[in-house]
């Protein structure tokens, strides 16, 4: 039976990586967090002077960079997750900071960053059996993907969940700056030159604002059943 490409899009924190990672792991599927890929450039960028004074990249300094970011990720460890390699260096917590959402938009704006991770993530992608998330993996990452899902929810719901999952990796930070780190990616991530957040024309829609986790997972896997009886 073939092994589809399954291509999750939506807005920050919308819950699309946590159904993303359970979708994979019940239908044994390689699970890629693209979102994790940009943070790990950005930590990089952070930690190595590239990130100018007032806050926005510096994108030459950025771009001769890139040939040396290796990003990996490790087998799910013992809490069921991939780790995030950068340069071989687990990042998996850093690139979860407030710090990093900071200044992930910019960076992920440039458009030779997303040269460079697009380009992997289409070579991590190209035997199938893969559910990738993000913001234009039905869009540029695989146009062709055999399944699409566009998943939005409100602003709110989503500064609730992303800070329920800071607090839960003891960050502690003040709601209302969580809330803005949201609505501001948004605006940087739909507005952008390079492949902005958009919906594909043929993703199906999830608005999961009042679904509980195992509603998403079995609605999740019934688009699947249905994309696999299409193209499997
Ligand atoms: O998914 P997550 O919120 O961790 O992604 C962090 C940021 O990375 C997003 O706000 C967006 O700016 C960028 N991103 C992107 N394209 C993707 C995945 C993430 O531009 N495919």
């Amino acid at each position: 039976m073939k092994k589809l490409i399954i291509a999750i899009d939506g807005y920050s924190s919308s819950g699309k990586s946590t159904m993303a990672r359970r979708l994979a792991a019940d239908i044994a599927y390689r699970y890629i967090d693209s979102g994790a890929m940009y943070r790990a450039v950005t930590l990089y960028a952070l930690e190595n002077g590239m990130i100018k004074a007032d806050g926005t990249p510096d994108i030459a300094a950025l771009k001769a960079a890139l040939p040396h970011i290796s990003i990996d990720f490790s087998p799910a460890g013992a809490d069921g997750r991939q780790h995030t390699l950068l340069n071989g260096r687990d990042v998996e917590h850093d690139i979860r900071s407030l710090r990093v959402s900071e200044h992930v938009s910019p960076v992920a704006a440039v458009p030779e960053v997303r040269h460079a991770l697009v380009a992997m993530q289409q070579a991590l992608g190209r035997e199938g059996g893969i559910v990738m998330d993000g913001r234009d993996i039905g869009t540029t990452v695989f146009p062709d993907a055999d399944l699409k899902i566009f998943v939005n929810a409100s602003a709110r719901t989503r500064a609730e969940r992303r800070y329920a999952e800071m607090q839960a990796a003891g960050t502690h930070v003040d709601f209302e700056e969580v809330l803005a780190n949201v609505t501001q990616r948004d605006h940087i991530d739909e507005t952008r030159a390079e492949s902005p957040l958009r919906r594909a024309e043929d993703a199906i829609d999830l608005d999961n604002s009042r679904m509980t986790l195992e509603e998403q997972d079995a609605w999740l896997r019934a688009r699947f059943n249905e994309a696999l009886k299409k193209h499997g």
